[in-house]
């Protein structure tokens, strides 16, 4: 089987069998962390979200904001739904929380720039 690891832009082919729902003979990455890449997507496949969250009395109207870690990929469209049905307000600074606990993920959704109020 084969797949494309997206863990950096080199975005290399790696090969692997699938045995008892476990990646082996791993083959074609360039660095270790293909390797753990693979085995983690067969397992559990994660990813990480960037999105953006309405946001009032700011100069722009959009808050770009991004998952404090990767979230089950099962879970993706609940929380871009969670993220899309969100206002916030400003002051916002990079980092705050802007929802705790997204889909009961226990990861955070946090705001990836500042934003002061206009
Ligand atoms: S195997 Fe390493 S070099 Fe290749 S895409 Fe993955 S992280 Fe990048």
């Amino acid at each position: 089987m084969e797949m494309t690891c997206i863990v950096c832009p080199r975005g290399c082919t790696i090969s692997y069998d699938l045995v008892n729902g476990e990646a082996v003979n791993i083959t074609g990455n360039t660095c270790p962390r293909g390797k753990t890449y693979c085995e983690n997507e067969v397992k559990a496949p994660v990813r990480t979200i960037t999105s953006t969250v309405r946001i009032e009395g700011a100069e722009h109207n959009m808050l770009p904001v991004i998952t404090s870690a990767p979230i089950p990929k099962g879970k993706i469209f609940d929380v871009m739904a969670e993220i899309h049905g969100r206002k916030t307000q400003a002051p916002v600074k990079c980092g705050d929380i802007i929802i705790k606990d997204v889909c009961g993920t226990g990861i955070d959704v946090i705001a990836s720039r500042t934003m002061e109020e206009k």
